[in-house]
């Protein structure tokens, strides 16, 4: 049984990418076959697990133009249990195609749906927008996170996007449920931070309690192509997108996938070390050479 969840919030710039992309490595490193369908013609998602954009629009534009199936698209990448369907900005054109289709709003699912026997997690990253991407993204899902910038203007289009949600589950599809806001980019070390988070926290009790900081080497992973947990393991990210994943798979309940491991945790400073010499990670757009999926 597998659990499909969709990175949404049409504000830009919130953290969608980063979370989708780090709580993938954090569940795949518990054992949790994962994978991620970039659904973002900006292709953030693709590039920051070291993956080679497709020359056209990739396996998600060819699902959705033309109805192909999705598994010859999937990517491992050099995370073990992680795979990604990789995306280009050709994608943007599906926007347009779709307009005239029947049922246009379930092409996604359709795709997703024969994917769900080889992976037990599917985190589906969504563009900064409400339009068709979106919409089939939570037609296909099973639960949205919301991911939340920690700023002042956090909750402005929060209202639109729940309201959107609403119409989804009410039209297309009864079972989506908002699993939770995540607060993302928080400072610590500002009133204001605590504030929006107080804020958010009153109009919305879903929000995990686990609250991601803003953090230079989260910032910085996706130029090395890495997920935060390879690129830097023992930074403050790393660590909270770890206690996001335990955070999440504790409220699946039963519904969590068999056999989830808790990976070795290594030393934690208590402060994040921005000093560090960076690493270089080799990216590798392998398609699956040991085949894991
Ligand atoms: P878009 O709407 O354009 O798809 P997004 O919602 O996917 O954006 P991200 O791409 O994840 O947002 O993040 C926006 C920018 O902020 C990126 O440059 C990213 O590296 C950076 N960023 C994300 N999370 C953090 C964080 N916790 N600390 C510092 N920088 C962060
Ligand atoms: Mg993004």
């Amino acid at each position: 049984m597998s659990i499909v969840i969709a990175f949404a919030n049409q504000k830009g710039g919130v953290g969608k990418t980063t979370s989708t992309v780090s709580l993938a490595a954090a569940l795949a490193s518990r054992g949790v076959r994962t994978l991620v369908l970039d659904s973002d013609p900006q292709a953030n998602a693709t590039s920051a697990l070291g993956v080679n954009r497709p020359a056209d629009g990739g396996g998600l534009y060819a699902a959705l133009v033309e109805e192909a199936p999705l598994l010859p698209s999937v990517v491992a990448t050099e995370t073990p249990n992680l795979a990604v369907v990789p995306t280009s900005p050709a994608l943007a054109g599906a926007e347009v195609e779709l307009v005239s289709v029947m049922a246009r709003e379930f092409r996604m699912k359709r795709a997703v749906e024969a994917l769900r026997e080889r992976f037990d997690m599917i985190l589906i990253d969504c563009p900064p927008s409400l339009g068709m991407l979106t919409v089939n993204a939570l037609a296909a899902a099973d639960e949205v996170v919301i991911p939340v910038q920690t700023e002042y203007f956090a909750l402005e289009g929060l209202g639109h996007l729940a309201h959107t949600i609403e119409l989804v589950k009410r039209n297309l599809n009864p079972r989506l449920t908002i699993r939770g806001v995540l607060l993302t980019m928080y400072d610590a070390r500002t009133n204001l931070s605590r504030e929006v988070e107080q804020e958010v926290r009153a109009h919305f009790p879903n929000t995990f309690a686990t609250v991601i900081p803003r953090s230079v080497r989260l910032a910085e992973a996706p130029s090395h192509g890495a997920p935060i947990q390879q690129y830097d393991p023992i930074s403050a990210g790393a660590r909270a997108y770890e206690a996001l994943a335990d955070e999440f798979i504790a409220s699946l309940g039963d519904r969590a996938p068999a056999g989830v491991v808790r990976p070795a945790v290594p030393a934690t400073p208590e402060v994040e070390r921005d000093d560090r010499a960076e690493v270089p990670v080799e990216s590798v757009a392998a398609n699956d050479p040991e085949g894991q999926f």
